[in-house]
């Protein structure tokens, strides 16, 4: 991630948003938060370093206080850039001085601030050190939620990341399989993700036969051959926000449980779907997945959760697992996601992006969920 999000949102946009973090973090009991680059902080004011490195970028947001900036000089004429910039105050600090004294002259003594996760242990040491009286909380435990509900902009970059994505699928399936390695798949896959306007690829997972059954297997040497399943799970940022679509595909004529799996792993992704609308718990989108694969026998080959948050990173709260009692929200966008993985055979995971409107679910991915065969 580099320079500042393509993202059309103007400074009031994200005046906003930092008021409504600074809002959230007070209820919360939390005396401000301190965000470094990452996820949380192009949400937040638009901003990405050109590189994150050990100089101290770090928005300080206090309920009630103007938010700030500290940015290394040399970095303060990008900072100035970014789109959410007119609604910050920038707080430079030179080579040579110490930007912990900078950061911390911002804050109470005492107080507890949420720290956004990706935030570097050095960093959030120098504050601590210079405010020993301070404790901290994961920003993303404290505000599960803070990114979750998405505004309508936000869901139409989703849903044209969404559309670009399964124009790579509809691309890719017309390409050969058999006889190539996963790893040229995934790099045609990569490159129909960047044709299709993605700015960042986050991974292309092409998992044939055996691999299949491995959830986290990316792309190997392996030669796929005529009979495999294929397990194809892509995506990545288009104009600063997510697509993850997995489908997966079978090198010529399938056979009889191939088909049966397959199809039992739609009518779970399907269940898990119908069971998205305002109010329901995420754990009923998991729990509605998962009963048709357990009746079906294979519930302890579904190893993972049904679900995540997408937005601007391709994972994140909220989360369609058991236990999660979050009730959903018009505007959440989460995948549904179900698989079944037979270890030293294959495996079968069908996924879309899924936003929660008034009267049920809409899926941003809409390619045919019925068993592609391919060459
Ligand atoms: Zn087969
Ligand atoms: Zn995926
Ligand atoms: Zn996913």
């Amino acid at each position: 991630m580099t320079g500042s999000t393509p993202a059309p949102f103007t400074a009031d946009d994200y005046r906003a948003r930092m008021e409504r973090a600074a809002r959230a973090a007070a209820d919360a009991g939390l005396a401000g938060l301190l965000v470094a680059p990452g996820p949380d902080l192009v949400w937040l004011t638009g901003y990405a370093p050109p590189a994150v490195t050990e100089r101290l970028t770090l928005l300080v947001l206090v309920p009630g206080r103007d938010p700030v900036l500290v940015v290394p000089t040399l970095e303060a004429p990008d900072a100035e850039k970014a789109a959410g910039a007119p609604a910050l105050t920038l707080r430079d600090w030179t080579d040579g001085t110490d930007p912990y004294a900078v950061a911390s002259a911002l804050l109470d003594a005492c107080g507890r601030f949420g720290v956004s996760d990706n935030a570097w242990a050095m960093h959030l040491l120098g504050v601590q050190k210079a405010l020993p009286g301070t404790s901290y909380a994961s920003l993303t435990e404290a505000l599960p939620m803070l990114r979750a509900v998405k505004d309508a902009a936000e869901l139409e970059l989703l849903a044209a990341a969404g559309a670009a994505a399964d124009a790579a699928f509809e691309e890719i399936r017309k390409l050969p399989f058999g006889g190539r390695r996963e790893s040229d798949v995934a790099a045609d896959l990569a490159d129909l993700l960047r044709g299709s306007g993605h700015s960042q690829v986050d991974f292309t997972i092409v998992a044939s036969g055996p691999n299949g059954a491995d959830p986290h297997h990316e792309a190997g040497d392996r030669v796929i051959r005529g009979g495999d399943m294929v397990v194809l799970d892509f995506g990545g940022l288009k104009d600063g926000y997510g697509s993850d679509t997995s489908r997966t595909v079978h090198v010529g004529e399938p056979g009889p449980e191939e088909r049966r799996v397959h199809e039992i792993v739609r009518e779970a992704q399907e269940a898990g779907f119908r069971a998205v609308r305002p109010g329901a718990a995420c754990q009923e989108v998991d729990r509605a997945a998962r009963a048709v694969i357990a009746e079906a026998g294979y519930g302890a080959r579904f190893v993972h959760r049904t679900g995540h948050g997408i937005g601007v990173t391709t994972h994140e709260p909220p989360y369609m697992i058991e236990g999660e009692r979050q009730p959903l929200v018009p505007g959440m966008c989460f995948s549904v996601e179900p698989g079944i993985y037979l270890p030293g055979r294959f495996g079968v995971r069908i996924e879309d992006i899924v936003t929660v409107t008034e009267d049920g679910g809409r899926r941003l991915n809409d390619t045919t969920r019925e068993l592609v065969l391919v060459d």
